[in-house]
């Protein structure tokens, strides 16, 4: 019998090996082994088991790891379509559907070995420094695992060897299991009666629930995801787009059709954003399945669990005592079997998408997912990304509307002002309007509580000279730097560095004393604030607020409680928090999000106006929201004034489709980044002529070729409606032309230059993804660049900076 293997060095190939007698029987697919590869032994995953090879003289497995294979061929498969689709190489793929506690070798099978401290009668002997702090770890805590130890005392197991030997301390392997969740009480609670828009909600999954077998074939991108109109994919959608403002009862339903999911003998995954994976989201899930015929152990997985935790969680899901899995975005890998339903909440979250290799984006990952494993899918928002908005409106997923909150809360009162109009009364820009300064001064008096809202921390954005404009710049990213008043520094927002506030202007022929800081910060904000209002308490929540992990907990804590008036935040605070004295929400720059240079910038903004004037008015008191903008009257910020989701989603898809934009094309964004620029950029441009070349772009045909970048980022700031079309003609390109692949660039990246790398960017936008990927793997094979220069493809990017 032979065994292909991936082995984990990123090679982009697989390897033949034998299985030898003593292995048989034990060697399946999706085992994990060791081999030998040259002269090193190293470990890989096998793909598949065949009779023969066409390689002659193969060497034989060394070792299968563990005792049950931990990737199923079914996570497998999907680990090859992540590969295909996102073009990475397979090993990479494979690597991030197992955690790294799991695949690593040591982390064992459940059983770990522990050490004990024996108890010694008499005199200590002598001891060196190393061992003696070893020694006062383990006195301590008298038994831990191995690992763990090692880790604390910062040593190797030579000392502890030296201890062993001196009969201070035994090692045995044990059998451990760590529940990062063991100290909470948790309280059942039973199902609610659903309110007659969750019925029909519930109604429609359920069906599909019922109606689905596994259609166990691999359906091709265009098919499953976004894209293509031309779909031969004609079954009832098994994709739900449950649309609900926060409050609207849409976890109510996930509970109730992960109970039917189980009643059905079946798992599910629930997929939310790490930042909503709070212990209140996962009781609410672990209480409502802790007891009664439906129990199951509710796993969960993210990033703050210790390695030995993300293992055992893992473990309990591939053993199959847990059935529903909980987590952030790599939660969608877990090993649930059979799965019957995904959830995927808060679907629009960009941070779904990987921004590493693979890029996977989870939400895609879990309807692919879905495809092969005939699971149902729900995605949940209150404000869905178009692309799945988009294929609701042609048929691909059924759209779930849920219209109204629970508690038949009305929605808040949203006022804009236009600061132009107050920036011209006054002298200069303030940070607050008279009419929000008004509103704050009332609810102080009323005893009620506010929200600011300002997506950007630090104090000011920069430091500018006003004599001869000089602007403190990162040395390293071509970004301003952002002043941190309490300090007294400059951090760049980038890559952290962090330089002294100069005392004087630092250009020579200047040196003027009256350096000034230009723009806004969450800080400036928050002493602004306590300059107008001494007396209320305030407090800020940002990135720069938030050292230590209890920080989150104790400043929310205190503004529930009352402890504090006033709460200043960046986009951290727009989600998902319930707060019920909350009555004005003050959001201070609206637009600062609509000036990136991205096509989402319109789309961002909508969400984010949605997502934090959901804050107010989640009591008894309808809440009051001020949106203070330069720029009023664009679609983003009216469409969100009037709660109007569809009339924004439909010009906003008008505006896409007459730029071929994502959902009407899906884009590739490939980027070159080496510490010389003139060989990043004449990288670029090879790169350029090679992908013309090759993917019969030649430029007469290709009219789809666009000059540059930069148009782009002006048209995806703001050309929009009737603008648009004479733009994209402009370019000379024909706006329908189905088939096409454009080519944009190569440019210099919106950001430049970030952590002493240059970056230039080459844009492909296609109806065809997976043909696409399929030829830019073969080319990206072929390319030789410069040593100091490298190139990542990101397939459907989120971020275009
Ligand atoms: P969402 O997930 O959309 O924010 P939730 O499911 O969390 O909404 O519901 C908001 C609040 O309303 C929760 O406290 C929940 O317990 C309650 N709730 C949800 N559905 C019902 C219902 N049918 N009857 C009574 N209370 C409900
Ligand atoms: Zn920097």
């Amino acid at each position: 019998m032979i065994a292909r293997v991936t082995l984990e060095l990123a090679l982009r190939k697989e390897f033949d090996y034998l299985v030898p007698p003593e292995l048989l029987g034990l060697v399946e697919v999706g085992s994990r082994v060791q081999v030998p590869f040259g002269p090193r032994k190293v470990l890989g995953c096998v793909t598949a088991i065949a009779e023969e090879s066409d390689r002659t003289r193969l060497k034989s497995i060394l070792k299968v790891i563990g005792v049950q294979s931990l990737v199923t061929p079914k996570v497998l498969k999907l680990a090859r379509w992540i590969a295909d689709y996102y073009c990475c190489a397979p090993e990479t793929a494979l690597k991030s559907v197992l955690p790294e506690a799991v695949r690593k070798e040591h982390a064992g099978w459940r059983q770990q070995l522990f050490v004990r401290a024996l108890s010694f009668p008499g005199e200590l002997p002598k001891l060196s420094k190393r061992q003696r702090e070893l020694w006062n770890i383990l006195e301590e805590r008298r038994e831990m695992p191995l690992q763990e130890l090692l880790e604390l005392a910062d040593t190797t197991t030579a000392t502890l060897r030296r201890l062993e030997e001196k009969g201070l301390v035994a090692l045995s392997p044990k059998v451990s299991e760590r529940d990062p969740y063991a100290l909470e009480q948790i309280l059942p609670t039973q199902p609610l009666t659903l309110n007659p828009a969750q019925a029909a909600a519930l109604k429609r999954i359920i069906e599909a629930m019922d109606g689905r077998k596994a259609e166990g074939r691999m359906l091709n991108a265009e098919t499953a995801l976004a894209g293509s109109s031309t779909s031969a994919f004609s079954i009832r959608p098994s994709t739900f787009l449950l649309h609900g403002v926060t409050g609207s009862g849409k976890t109510e339903i996930y509970l109730q059709a992960i109970a039917h999911a189980l009643e059905r003998g079946q798992g599910a995954i629930v997929l939310v954003p790490e930042i909503s994976l709070t212990p209140q989201t996962v009781e609410r899930f672990k209480a409502r399945f802790s007891s009664g015929p439906l129990q199951t152990l509710v796993a969960v997985l993210h990033s703050h669990l210790s390695a030995g935790e993300r293992h055992d969680e893992w473990h309990k899901i591939r053993q199959g005592r847990a059935r529903i899995a909980i987590g952030a975005r790599s939660a969608i890998f877990a090993p649930v079997d059979p799965l019957g339903l995904i959830i995927v909440d808060e679907e629009h979250e960009h941070t779904y998408k990987q921004e590493e290799a693979p890029r996977y984006h989870a939400r895609d990952v879990a309807i692919m997912r879905g495809h092969m494993e005939g699971a149902t899918v729900v995605l949940g928002s209150a404000t869905p990304s178009l692309e799945s908005y988009y294929n609701c409106r042609n048929g691909k997923y059924a759209l779930l509307d849920l219209p109204e909150r629970v508690d038949n809360q009305k929605m808040p009162y949203v006022r804009i002002v236009d600061m132009r109009q107050v920036a011209r009364k006054g002298q200069g820009i303030p940070i607050f309007s008279p009419q929000l300064k008004e509103a704050i001064a009332q609810r102080l008096e009323r005893g009620e509580q506010t929200i600011l809202f300002l997506n950007r921390r630090g104090y000011s954005s920069s430091l500018q000279c006003p004599l001869c404009g000089f602007v403190a710049q990162c040395p390293d990213c071509s970004v301003a730097l952002t002043y941190h008043r309490p300090e007294q520094k400059l951090r760049c927002h980038i890559c952290g560095h962090v330089e002294p506030v100069p005392a004087v202007c630092p250009d020579p022929k200047c040196r003027n004393p009256k350096i000034r800081y230009a723009g806004l910060g969450t800080q400036k904000v928050e002493e602004t604030l306590a300059k107008l209002f001494p007396d209320a308490r305030v407090v800020r929540m940002d990135s720069d607020a938030l050292k230590r992990k209890e920080d989150y907990r104790r400043i929310l804590g205190d503004f529930r409680t009352g402890k504090t008036d006033i709460l200043i935040g960046t986009q951290m605070i727009a989600k998902g928090l319930h707060f019920p004295n909350v009555t004005l929400v003050g959001i201070i720059y609206a637009d600062l999000a609509l000036h990136q240079p991205d096509f989402r910038a319109g789309e961002r903004t909508f969400q984010l106006l949605t997502q934090v004037s959901g804050r107010a008015g989640r009591g008894d008191i309808e809440g009051e929201v001020f949106v203070q903008a330069f720029t009023p009257f664009h679609p983003a910020i009216q469409f969100a004034r009037r709660h109007d989701f569809t009339g924004f989603y439909e010009q906003e898809l008008e505006f896409r489709e007459q730029l071929r934009y994502p959902p009407f094309s899906r884009v590739a964004l490939l980027t070159l980044k080496g510490r010389n620029e003139d060989k990043v950029k004449f990288s670029a441009e090879h790169l350029g002529r090679e992908l013309e070349k090759r993917l019969g772009l030649s430029p007469e045909f290709g009219a789809s070729r666009e000059a540059s970048r930069s148009n782009e980022s002006s048209s995806g700031s703001r050309l929009r409606g009737d603008q648009a079309a004479p733009a994209a003609q402009a370019r000379g390109r024909p706006p329908h032309r189905a088939q096409e692949t454009i080519l944009a660039g190569p440019a210099p990246a919106p950001l430049l230059r970030a952590e002493t790398f240059y970056r230039y960017q080459i844009m492909l936008r296609t109806a065809h993804m997976t043909a696409l990927s399929r030829e830019l793997a073969k080319i990206i094979q072929s390319l030789v660049l410069p040593e100091d220069v490298t190139l990542t493809v990101d397939i459907d990017p989120v971020d275009l900076a």
